[in-house]
């Protein structure tokens, strides 16, 4: 049957004083001041224990927005159970059928609950109001509309048969219950990885970071609502490493869809690993795992569009995204010009909290995030291969605020050069105009990783030693244009590397690891 056909959901640009914005920020205030209580969802009920969890919002930690439940080992065990005990009636349901649920519940965010998930997003996860509305509105939007579109051209791929035989593929859910493990940073990413597998046929135990249970609650009161049933998705609060440990020790895991840092992933496929004797079959690993994403200009390029690339791509979302451009290679000839420009944008950022809709930058995610943002801008500031070129400034008296920062440096290997922030801090390597060929080779070779890049130029001949010089160090290339924002249906997006396995997220790619095909011949 055919499905209806998968648009990227309008963005909206909540114009200020539009009584979409004045609708968004009502919503906002009310569930600041209402101190929400947050469950955990095992077998569709409601779970709540005697350890509350309280919780500061990033931009005000002096502020509780309420708390959520944290549950023990016992809670990972019924999630696993319930699971299980759903599986078969959720296969037999049929794909449309659950097609239908997981259609209804991007309906529901498009309408009813578009800013109740935006301002969710907004206290929880400090984002402004457009870095709202394009993550956990738009893209979680999308990533449920085409991931059903995506499914039905999957079961629609049948092999060929020859006269007096008939070969066909059975696309069956995986066997066992599967595992999401969620980031705090894209509530659609979180939206994302449990629902693909379920909308397969999966049973499914989630694990949310404990930064994103605001947006998590609402991602569930979405799918409940739209009819899904008990048992598919259990969303549980609790230790992520013993959870880990018990999840991926039970005989009936199948598969883990894991977004977060590269240690916790290496740490749980080392895991696996000591468990492979113990599976009924083969776990599926898809992981997707942090970035350094690189910026080079070529001589050739547009400086305006450089600098404006640099600032949104590296301070959007105050650079809390695997995506976020962090370093960058401009030449000599153009760098004092893209730093006049990048500096008069930089000037006109309003930072603060997202209750102000003209607010480009808010608090970063905690005081551990914060730490490590003010330790890279203190080392720079004393350091002899290194100095902050533009911001430099922070305060925590009320949130955890770092102001955007470009820090200079003469060694392309100087640690922030390499390592992943996570925040608003933007590292620049200068070249010398003729070592284009030879910075290309240290674009490749800098960092362990290999998630998105960017390269600007003018001249199609450059441009084409770039996208070959750096073919395995992105796993999304953008040419003339930041390296962030990836949109579902038009860049699938992952990375390999340290990056991650690279089954691109909102893609067939990615939904065809969770499934486990039935290949049969019948003769007449
Ligand atoms: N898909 C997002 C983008 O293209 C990034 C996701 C992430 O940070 O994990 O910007």
């Amino acid at each position: 049957s055919q499905v209806p056909f998968a648009v990227n959901e309008p963005v909206n640009s909540y114009v200020p004083g539009s009584p979409e914005v004045k609708s968004l920020i009502a919503t906002y205030k009310k569930m600041w001041a209402e101190k929400t209580e947050i469950p955990m969802i095992i077998n569709g009920k409601e779970v709540k224990t005697d350890e509350k969890i309280q919780l500061q919002s990033p931009q005000d930690h002096a502020h509780d927005f309420g708390f959520y439940y944290k549950g023990t080992m016992q809670h990972v065990d019924d999630a696993i159970n319930a699971a299980l005990a759903a599986k078969k009636e959720w296969n037999e349901l049929g794909w449309e059928q659950r097609a239908a649920i997981f259609l209804k519940a991007a309906d529901l965010l498009a309408g009813p609950y578009r800013d109740v998930i935006n301002a969710a997003t907004m206290i929880g996860q400090s984002k402004n109001v457009h870095q709202a509305e394009i993550d956990s509105a738009c893209e979680f939007i999308d990533f449920l509309r085409f991931n059903v579109e995506f499914m039905t051209e999957m079961y629609s791929e049948q092999p060929v048969s020859d006269s007096g035989i008939w070969n066909r593929v059975e696309y069956r859910p995986l066997e066992g219950f599967c595992f999401a493990v969620t980031p705090f940073n894209f509530t659609a990413i979180s939206g994302n990885l449990p629902t693909c597998m379920a909308m397969l046929g999966n049973v499914v135990v989630w694990k949310p970071s404990d930064k994103q249970v605001y947006s998590a609650k609402v991602i569930m009161d979405v799918l409940i609502e739209a009819g899904l049933p008990a048992g598919v998705i259990n969303m549980v609060f609790t230790d992520g490493k013993e959870t880990a440990e018990k999840v991926l020790a039970h005989p009936d895991f199948a598969g883990l869809h894991f977004t977060g840092s590269t240690k916790v992933f290496q740490g749980m496929w080392k895991m696996i690993g000591d468990n492979i004797h113990n599976y009924r079959t083969y776990p599926r690993i898809v992981g997707e795992t942090g970035g350094k994403d690189f910026v080079i200009a070529h001589p050739s390029s547009n400086v305006e569009a450089v600098a404006t690339a640099l600032v949104r791509g590296s301070f959007e979302y105050q650079g809390q995204k695997c995506s976020a451009a962090s370093r960058a290679y401009i030449p000599k000839s153009l760098w004092a010009d893209v730093k006049k420009v990048m500096e008069i944008q930089m000037n006109s950022i309003k930072i603060g909290s997202p209750e102000d809709p003209s607010n480009f930058v808010n608090a970063v995610i905690d005081k551990n995030s914060f730490e490590k943002c003010r330790g890279y801008i203190d080392r720079a500031k004393v350091s002899g291969e290194a100095e902050v070129a533009i911001g430099g400034k922070y305060d925590d008296s009320k949130g955890w605020f770092v102001h955007p920062t470009v820090i200079e440096t003469t060694n392309p290997h100087y640690e922030s050069m390499v390592e992943e922030i996570f925040g608003p801090i933007l590292s620049v390597y200068v070249y010398e105009d003729q070592d284009w060929k030879e910075t290309l080779k240290l674009v490749d070779s800098t960092s362990p990783y290999s998630l998105t890049g960017s390269v600007f130029s003018q001249d199609r001949y450059a441009i084409n030693e770039a996208f070959k010089a750096l073919e395995n160090a992105s796993g999304n290339f953008y040419i003339n244009d930041k390296p962030t924002g990836a949109v579902v249906g038009q860049q699938p997006f992952g990375g390999g590397r340290a990056s991650g396995t690279n089954d691109k997220a909102g893609s067939k790619m990615n939904l065809l690891r969770w499934t486990s095909v039935r290949s049969i011949k019948e003769t007449f």
